[in-house]
Parts: structure tokens; C-alpha cells; sequence
């Protein structure tokens, strides 16, 4: 007990030795339990948050007996893959893996339609009441509580059989503050509620002169899982991921404590919410970050492909000399996104803050350069754009980002790897194997330094430091596969191969936990790394109950769900 006390105090969270949690029940109770609200409990529930209380149906319904209707279905199937559509349901979840084809458009029409892996219920939240008003409702009836805010996420933490879920996604409301004040900073900051997209932020920040660290997906939900896991960009090169550049944020924690939390309040909490995974330690109701004044950018794409006069190890040749010259592009303060697959490579795009067009081509030039040599025919356009929402909205076309389209493996690359070529060939050699063996390569080259990002301190897995990739091993998804199939070709393939051939190469280095395999057999080492306990601690004093659940979360591995759906102590 001394050891541990210790331990804890050394972590500066000595408190937490007067709220350790309770035991909690073993299993949470699920629909059909004798102790599942009744109808009127619910009604009596529904009637204290305003009536925002939304029973699931599950999206795919109208292509389902007995609601079968053949226009509605259409067009649920034709937008399936666009993650607007999803973002609009209260329940839905982008990734279908983790609709576990519940009630799936692509079945047949008499195949089973349940609400499944769906929640059961969701609050629309709007204010700080229903939020705390849910938490108290799940406590009270054991229920599993849900987190979502678009639902993107491909851990599936934002969904969860049984569950009770508030529903962000709707809180939209953002405060531009000229200059922020604190020890740490004083400079230009906006205040984004929990629910604000990235696309909106961009429109904002770009009509107030501002660029904002945020990702490449325009609906994923900013201040949600995004920021909290880390959150890279295509300034992440220049001034770090998401999480580098927090200021505070407003928390309402599951014991329904209103807090902020900042490198001086509460600032275990903060450090925690900067980088150690949504869905956690908290829910929270805002994100202070800073804003960087607005810049031109430029931007090369490069494509080519295996054709009659490029053979396949001609192509991999042009693909090797691209992988080697990334440090170049991640050095001048450029992230840059290559996807690879069957005979095509795209370089699509490289994101130069803050540079001209020559500067750009100066620094693909090498490459082009090699291309010629080869003989390789290539695409190539380089261009100059007078900030950052032109740029985002010209290289990161919306069509880029479907949904249900992949499934995710993942790891990032440490730069040691890049020492020497004799370092390099065994990262080449496999990178080729995998994307052989079938994977698309979803291969983004960026440098996130402790230097760039500002010294930060926060729980952003320190792999990210040093890393030069993060490569995502993905494999088409396809509609019409049975679940069974589905996750049997991700466990078999990206886990056990493509994601182990990486894991072999790169001992000590670990995945992003937004975007990575969610079957990854050490996620605790993984995703977190040596913040680990730090983390699980810190979860732990805030979420006491353990109300938040994520299996790939801090203290995820605790909780099991049944092959029924229910959640259990593990
Ligand atoms: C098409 C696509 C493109 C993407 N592009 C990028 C990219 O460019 N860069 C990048 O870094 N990532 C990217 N991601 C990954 C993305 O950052 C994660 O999926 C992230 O978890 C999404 O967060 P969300 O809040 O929008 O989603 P949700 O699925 O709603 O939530 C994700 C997690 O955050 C938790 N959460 C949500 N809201 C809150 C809150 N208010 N307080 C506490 N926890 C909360 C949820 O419980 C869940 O655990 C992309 C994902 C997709 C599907």
C-alpha cells in the first residue's frame, strides 16, 4: 500500500487515495433485465431533458421487412460511405465494423434488422444538465453510458450494445478570443464547444485570418475524440499535433463536476485530455486552443502508375526513392499524404505551410527528378494558395474521406529508420510485401516534435516524437462480406501479418490510437506507451465509477462485452 501511495503522490495524484472506486457491479444491465426501466421511467426521464431523448432506430431500417422501402433504402446504401449521413443520426457510427451488421443495408431485405451494437437510447445534449441529468439516470439504473459526438471513431468507442449515449454533435457554438492570457501563452485562441466540426473551424479561423492545427476530414468532431487522442494535420510539421496546442478545457466529469481544466487547474486532467484518448476521464464541454496567424501554402501532388513501359518493380523502385525522401519534405515543415495500392501511387498531397511553389517544387524536384530517370510517365501539379482554407479545400477534395471503406491497421514509423538506406531496406521490403499481399497504403509522413509543438506537456504517446510516418496498412472493405469474414480478415491480416511485420521492424515505436487496428494485441503499449498508468490513474480519480468504456480506452481492458452485447467486468 506504501508503494502505491508513494507511486501515486510522485504522479502529483495523491488525492485520488479518498475516491478510489468502488467495486462495480459485474455486468451492466441490458434490455430485457427484470432492472431495465420501464416505459414510464424512461418517459419520466425523457421529461427531464427536455424531451431530447431518442430511441434508437437503427439507420438502416427502410431496407429491412417489415419497413422495407426500396427508395429510402437507395439512398441509404448510395450514402453509406459519406460521413455527413452518419453524423446526422443520433446513434449511428461510421465505421460499419462496429455495427456488426445489426441492421445492415447491403443484407437482405429479411435478414435481421436489431438495434444490436447500436445504442439504445440517446440525448440530444444542449446543455450542462442533460449531460449531468444522464449520467445520474445511467448510475442510478446501471446502465451503459455512451460518449458520441459524430460517431467516427474506428475504435467503436462511440457506440455500445445496451447503451445510453449523449450525443454532442449538435453543441456548435465557438468563441474567438483575440488574446488569450496565461502563464503559458498569450496570443490568439478560439473556444470550441464540444460538438464543432472541423470544417466549421476552418470557415471560421479563415474569415478571422487564422489557420488552426485540425485534421483532414472536415465532419470529424474537433473538440471530441480528435483533439483528445492527439489529433494530427497538415500543420502538424510546423507546430505540432492537436493536442500540442490545448489551453484548457471545460470538463464535466461522470461524478457531475463542472471543471477546468489548464496546465495550472486541475492540471492532471488537462494533461490526460491533451493526447490520452477520448471517451475517457471526462466529458468534455469545451476546447481552448491556440490559433496561428493565417499563411499561403503550397501543395504538390504527384501520381503514377504500373502501365505497358512501367513494370511493377519499376514502380516500386519510384515508391522506394519517395519513401526515402520524406525527411527532406517533414523537415521543411510539410506533411505529406501518400496512398498506394494494386498499381497506382498518388502523393496526394504534400502540405507545405508557409511556402511558395518553388519552394514546393524545389523540394519534390529530387523525386521528379528520379521519376525522369526511370522513365516513369508521372502527373505532376504544384500550386500556390493564399491560406489555409484554400489549400484544404483544393488538395483535400470531400470526396477523399468515405467511410466503412477500410479496414484500419496502423503504426508509426520512428525516423531512426531513415539513419541509413541499409536501415531503410528492411522498412521498404515490407511496406512492399503488404501492399502486395493486397493493403492500401495510407502512408502520411510528419514530424510532430517536442521542438515544433512547443515543448508541450501533455500525454501524447511520445513515439509520436519520433516518428516520420505514420503508415496505415488498410485493406478494402467490402459490403457484402459477413461479419464473421470481415473481422476474420482483419485479425488475420492486419493484425497478425501486416501490423507484425511492421511491430518486428519498429520495437518500442507504437500506433495512433484514433487510427490504427482495433484489435491491437498490447493496445495499453501501443496506444499510450509508458503514460500508461499515469493515465489509468488519472481516469480513475475523475471517472471513479468507470463509467466511460472504450476497449482500446485507459482501463478499457477491465470491461468485456459478452458475445450477447452486454458489458461485464472483465
Ligand atoms: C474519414 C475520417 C478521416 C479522419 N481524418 C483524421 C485526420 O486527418 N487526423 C486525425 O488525427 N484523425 C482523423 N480521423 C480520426 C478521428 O480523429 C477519430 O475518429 C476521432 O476519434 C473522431 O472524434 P469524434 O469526436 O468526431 O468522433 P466520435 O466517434 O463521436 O468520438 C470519438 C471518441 O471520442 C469520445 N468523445 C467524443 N466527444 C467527446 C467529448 N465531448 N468529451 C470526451 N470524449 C468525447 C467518444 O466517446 C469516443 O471515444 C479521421 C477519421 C475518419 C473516419
Amino acid at each position: 500500500m506504501l508503494a502505491i501511495a508513494l507511486l501515486l503522490l510522485s504522479l502529483g495524484i495523491a488525492p485520488s487515495l479518498q475516491t478510489r472506486p468502488p467495486a462495480p457491479k459485474a455486468c451492466k444491465t441490458f434490455p430485457g433485465d427484470p432492472d431495465w426501466p420501464s416505459p414510464a421511467t424512461w418517459h419520466a426521464f425523457n421529461a427531464s431533458v427536455d424531451g431530447r431523448l431518442i430511441r434508437t432506430v437503427p439507420i438502416g431500417s427502410p431496407c429491412h421487412n417489415p419497413n422495407f422501402n426500396a427508395t429510402e433504402c437507395d439512398i441509404i446504401k448510395a450514402n453509406w460511405h459519406d460521413p455527413a449521413f452518419h453524423e446526422l443520426s443520433p446513434s449511428s457510427i461510421q465505421d460499419s465494423l462496429w455495427a456488426n451488421k445489426s441492421c445492415d443495408p447491403f443484407s437482405p431485405p429479411d435478414s435481421r434488422c436489431i438495434i444490436g451494437n447500436y445504442v439504445q437510447y440517446t440525448v440530444n445534449v444542449s446543455t450542462q444538465d442533460h449531460i449531468k441529468k444522464t449520467l445520474t439516470f445511467a448510475k442510478q439504473h446501471n446502465i451503459r453510458f455512451v460518449l458520441r459526438n459524430t460517431g467516427h471513431d474506428y475504435m467503436g468507442k462511440s457506440t455500445g450494445a445496451g447503451g445510453l449515449a449523449i450525443w454532442t454533435g449538435n453543441m456548435k457554438k465557438t468563441e474567438w478570443i483575440p488574446h488569450f492570457k496565461s502563464a503559458g501563452y498569450c496570443g490568439p485562441a478560439v473556444k470550441v464547444a464540444a460538438g464543432v466540426s472541423v470544417i466549421q473551424l476552418y470557415e471560421e479561423a479563415d474569415a478571422r485570418g487564422f489557420a488552426v492545427v485540425a485534421g483532414a476530414c472536415p465532419t470529424v468532431g474537433f473538440a471530441g475524440g480528435y483533439i483528445q487522442g492527439g489529433g494530427h494535420s497538415a500543420l502538424s510539421s510546423k507546430h505540432g499535433l492537436a493536442a500540442d496546442n490545448t489551453l484548457e478545457f471545460e470538463v464535466i466529469t461522470t461524478t457531475g463536476q463542472f471543471l477546468t481544466a489548464s496546465p495550472t487547474q486541475n492540471s492532471d486532467l488537462y494533461w490526460a485530455i491533451s493526447g490520452g484518448g477520448g471517451g475517457t476521464y471526462g466529458i468534455v464541454w469545451s476546447a481552448t486552443v491556440k490559433v496561428f496567424p493565417d499563411e499561403e501554402v503550397s501543395g504538390a501532388s504527384v501520381s503514377f502508375a504500373v502501365g505497358p513501359n512501367v513494370t511493377r518493380d519499376l514502380w516500386w523502385e519510384g515508391i522506394n526513392f519517395y519513401t526515402a525522401q520524406t525527411p527532406n519534405y517533414t523537415a521543411a515543415g510539410a506533411v505529406s499524404y501518400a496512398f498506394y495500392s494494386g498499381d497506382t501511387f498518388n502523393l496526394s498531397p504534400l502540405f507545405l505551410p508557409g511556402g511558395n511553389k518553388d519552394q514546393a517544387r524545389k523540394l519534390v524536384q529530387p523525386f521528379l527528378d528520379k521519376l525522369v530517370e526511370l522513365g516513369i510517365p508521372h502527373n505532376v501539379s504544384i500550386d500556390n494558395f493564399p491560406g489555409y482554407l484554400p489549400a484544404y479545400t483544393a488538395l483535400f477534395p470531400s470526396a477523399l474521406f468515405g467511410v466503412s471503406t477500410q479496414l484500419f491497421g496502423g503504426r508509426l514509423l520512428p525516423r531512426s529508420l531513415w539513419d541509413s538506406p541499409q536501415k531503410l531496406a528492411p522498412l521498404q521490403d515490407s511496406i512492399r510485401n503488404i501492399v502486395d499481399a493486397g493493403a492500401l497504403a495510407f502512408d502520411i509522413a510528419i514530424r510532430p516534435t517536442l521542438a515544433v509543438a512547443g515543448n508541450p506537456k501533455n500525454a501524447v504517446l511520445p513515439a509520436w516524437r519520433a516518428a516520420e510516418r505514420t503508415f496505415n496498412p488498410n485493406l478494402p472493405w467490402d459490403d457484402t462480406a459477413n461479419f464473421a469474414t470481415t473481422v476474420a480478415n482483419q485479425l488475420d491480416t492486419i493484425t497478425h501479418n501486416f501490423d507484425e511485420q511492421l511491430r518486428k521492424l519498429t520495437p518500442g515505436s507504437g500506433a495512433y490510437l484514433n487510427e490504427a487496428d482495433p484489435f491491437e494485441p498490447n493496445f495499453k503499449e501501443a496506444f499510450y506507451g509508458p503514460n500508461y498508468n499515469k493515465l489509468l490513474a488519472i481516469k480513475d480519480k475523475f471517472d471513479p465509477d468507470q463509467l466511460l468504456f472504450g476497449s482500446t480506452a485507459v482501463g478499457g481492458d477491465r470491461w468485456a462485452q459478452q458475445p450477447d452485447g452486454r458489458l461485464c467486468r472483465a
